[in-house]
């Protein structure tokens, strides 16, 4: 959903201001896209059940009820949607009404829609940096939220924190958190603020208005907010990503995101909208990112597919890899080999036992591994008889550590 009340200064995700775009031809041609879709993978007999739906923006909640409702209906029909599926949808602060029966109104239509996740874009609860951020919301709008949120029964809840605003020191990160944490979501994200070229801020710290907290401040402030959230009982299970822990403390939190923690599986997932990605019987693909493009080609029957690769076997491995070493799990041999071979019942076949899983992937990743074990010995990643995974040190150099394995 592809639409927000104002740009960030920030943003460089595919996003237009709401007002004054063509929503409704864009919701009427994302239906025509959701059943083009689920049309030919029945055709091809490669329909199969959605476990997890996720609405991602953009603001889908600058959405009108009546369109994200027959856009949810659209998905029910045609795609065979689980029962119990997790369904996310991005709220922004500010964007639920302005009226508390309006908000409740709005909250209790995405109940019925089946919507049983939220995730919030706060970033700040500092009203001056959201305001430097050009976030249409305050710290007030977020507690407000919330309160509201829970009256409505929500309790799958995410909040994103941003860290490494200009100007913003790790005291001031780990304050925002606090109150964050004040707020008792069942899930948090934390992400440091990227400078990106093509927005008002790529354009600030080219002529020196805005300078960049340094790469030694921000993993710092990192590393605070990991122990801080472990102090307040948040599994850190992804490099970016913290959820509530269950009554069982040795198990995985059960509010981990079920539709992320696909992504970092390899799993496959049908991708949806302008600029959306996809992975789907072994190809990805990418939408067009041209919002006229996309409309003529739903207005034509075509689906709006601007690229697709179909992924080779070291391209799966490469990217199991790649995601894997993203989770605190990190990456095992026998999983990054199945995903080389393309197979889930390989053991059923021909047994093969942990080593050859451990001899197979080191085969295949040979002028990887002298740099691998060297990252070790430092240290940053652990290699044993299971698979690899990221040390709190490695995380720092994760791109590193992952180019390897590409
Ligand atoms: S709300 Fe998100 S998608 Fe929209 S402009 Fe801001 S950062 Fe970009």
């Amino acid at each position: 959903m592809p639409f927000c009340v104002q740009k960030c200064r920030y943003c460089a995700f595919l996003s237009f201001e709401a007002e004054g775009s063509p929503r409704k031809e864009y919701t009427d041609a994302l239906e025509k896209e959701i059943k083009l879709r689920a049309d030919r993978e029945k055709e091809n007999g490669t329909d199969r059940p959605v476990d997890t739906i996720y609405i991602g923006g953009g603001t889908p909640s600058v959405m009108d009820i009546s369109s994200m409702s027959e856009m949810v209906k659209t998905l029910k029909r045609s795609f065979d949607v689980v029962p119990d599926a997790e369904v996310t949808l991005e709220a922004n602060p500010a964007t639920l009404g302005r009226k508390d029966g309006v908000m409740l109104a709005k909250l209790q239509a995405y109940r019925f829609m089946g919507i049983n996740r939220l995730s919030m874009g706060v970033q700040s609860m500092d009203n001056d940096r959201l305001h430097y951020l050009g976030r249409i919301h305050t710290a007030e709008n977020v507690t407000r939220d919330m309160d509201i949120i829970r009256r409505k029964g929500f309790d799958n809840v995410n909040l994103d924190l941003m860290f490494s605003i200009p100007g913003e020191s790790g005291d001031d990160a780990l304050r925002d958190l606090d109150k964050i944490l004040a707020l008792g979501p069942e899930h948090i994200s934390c992400y440091s603020l990227q400078i990106e070229e093509g927005t008002p801020f790529g354009e600030m710290a080219d002529s020196g208005e805005l300078i960049e907290v340094s790469d030694e401040e921000d993993r710092e402030t990192y590393h605070r907010i990991c122990r801080r959230l472990a102090e307040a009982g948040y599994e850190h299970y992804e490099i970016s990503n913290f959820a509530k822990m269950g009554v069982d403390p040795d198990a995985p939190s059960p509010y981990r995101s079920q539709h992320n923690s696909l992504y970092w599986n390899m799993d496959e997932y049908i991708g949806l909208g302008l600029g959306a990605s996809g992975f789907l019987n072994g190809v990805r693909y990418k939408n067009t990112s041209d919002l006229d493009e996309y409309l003529s080609a739903l207005k034509e029957g075509r689906l709006p597919v601007a690229e697709e690769h179909l992924n080779t076997a070291f391209d799966n491995i490469s990217e199991a890899v790649f995601t894997g070493l993203r989770r605190r799990e990190g990456i095992r041999y026998e999983d990054a080999v199945r995903a080389y071979l393309d197979t889930d019942d390989l053991q059923l076949k021909y047994p093969v036992s942990a080593e050859e899983f451990r001899d197979l992937f080191w085969d295949i990743f040979d002028e990887a591994e002298e740099e691998a074990r060297s990252y070790a010995e430092r240290g940053l990643l652990i290699i044993d008889s299971e698979g690899l995974k990221l040390t709190e040190t490695g995380i720092d150099i994760s791109n590193s550590i992952m180019s390897l394995f590409v």
